[in-house]
């Protein structure tokens, strides 16, 4: 129970590359300084193969066990994009692209995969092969889903599939996991009110599409509170109301946009299904008409049973059984390696990032005491799952 020592001895060095990652944050697709420092710090960490440009920027690589007796192997993943968002940390390795920072700890999750690859790469003490998976856009575009379709798990074939989140507010030192549904689907709506613009003096001339935008946002509401289980969970959030020019014009179009997060497909189609009721119902009670957008991101996390056993009991090997939650409850946030956990089983577990500000606020920052923890948990659950015969 404590950090590996294949870690803590090149701590130093894992603390430095955090450092470096997090002056130099880079967004979604458009990773090309991250995503060649990755690949470089895996070739010096002496794994058997690095694949570049997987899902435009993503990068993986292969480490190769004592043995291949079984035959098995399977992937552990980690993001490496940042998001636009204005560094206020004041650290001294802090952002040195003026708008965009390490908000999520994206940094943070590469430097433990990277520890982990460095300490797999010099002891290769387990049956079978490790992927190690680095994937761009993580934050909103779908990188997991991009990296599957360019032939990550052809290429790669692996039984199941492992993915780590900083979380902020649980100690430095612990994990918290829970099996089934663990994060939402995401999606985004953009509805278009469309009615007759006109001169504001004279409204009985127009359609006005302002009364009903105001009627549909209303509407929208019951959807989660009259049309939902109130045992299941929905969100539906609108988050921008736009339109108008003048004060004295009719606009003649309006458009609400927003999300909507469920825990099951059920509730995402029948909230996707009761948007698309209300909208046309509501906008032609007042003469106008609705156009529905609605784009289906990432699908709910689904942490597989057994694979979230043996991601705790490997969480518990390196912390002990006090320090990692086996029941944490879902949250409404979404994560896109849920894409990955839809092609195969897995498990999605949280490492403690301490009391830190919350995750995509600008005082947010990975904590480097974490480092450690999650780099010996992934190398325990390797050895877990791909144990060397005896
Ligand atoms: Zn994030
Ligand atoms: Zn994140």
């Amino acid at each position: 129970m404590a950090i590996d020592s294949a870690i803590a001895k090149r701590m130093n060095e894992l603390v430095r590359f955090r450092h470096e990652m997090h002056q130099h944050p880079e967004l979604l697709y458009d990773l090309p300084e991250t995503a060649k420092k990755v690949a470089a710090a895996l070739r010096a960490a002496g794994v058997d193969e690095v694949v570049e440009g997987l899902g435009k920027t993503g990068v993986v690589a292969v480490i190769r066990g004592k043995t291949q007796a079984s035959g098995r192997s399977i992937a552990l993943r980690a993001d490496m994009d940042a998001l636009p968002v204005r560094e206020a940390t004041g650290k001294p390795y802090a952002s040195k692209n003026e708008g965009r920072m390490h908000a999520c700890g994206h940094d943070g999750h590469t430097t433990m995969l990277l520890g982990a690859a460095i300490g797999l790469a010099e002891q290769r003490d387990f049956d079978g092969t490790a992927i190690l998976v680095f994937q761009p856009a993580e934050e909103g575009g779908a990188g997991a889903d991009a990296m599957i379709k360019d032939g990550l798990f052809k290429r790669f074939p692996v039984r199941e599939v492992y993915g780590m989140h900083n979380r902020p507010g649980l100690p430095v030192g612990q994990f918290a996991i829970g099996p089934g549904p663990y994060m939402a689907s995401v999606d985004k709506f953009e509805i278009e009110i469309k009615g007759v613009g006109g001169h504001a003096g004279r409204p009985e001339k127009a359609v006005d599409p302002i009364p009903a935008m105001a009627a549909l946002v209303q509407a929208l509401q019951t959807i989660a509170s009259r049309n939902v289980d109130p045992i299941q969970s929905a969100v539906v959030s609108i988050t921008m109301v736009h339109g108008g020019d003048a004060f004295n014009v009719i606009p003649p179009e309006v458009t609400l946009t927003g999300t909507v997060r469920t825990l099951s497909e059920d509730v995402r189609n029948l909230v996707e299904a009761r948007m698309r009721a209300l909208s046309d119902g509501v906008a032609q009670a007042f003469g106008a008409s609705a156009h529905v957008n609605y784009l289906r991101n990432a699908p709910v996390l689904n942490n597989h049973a057994e694979q979230t056993e043996y991601a705790a009991l490997a969480a518990e090997a390196v912390v002990g059984a006090g320090k990692v939650n086996r029941h944490n409850p879902p949250t409404m946030g979404g994560e896109d390696f849920a894409f990955m956990l839809q092609a195969l089983p897995g498990a999605y577990i949280n490492i403690g990032n301490g009391a830190s500000a919350g995750i995509h606020h600008p005082d947010y920052d990975f904590n480097d005491d974490a480092i450690g923890w999650g780099a010996s948990y992934w190398l325990s659950l390797v050895r877990s799952r791909l144990p060397l015969k005896a």
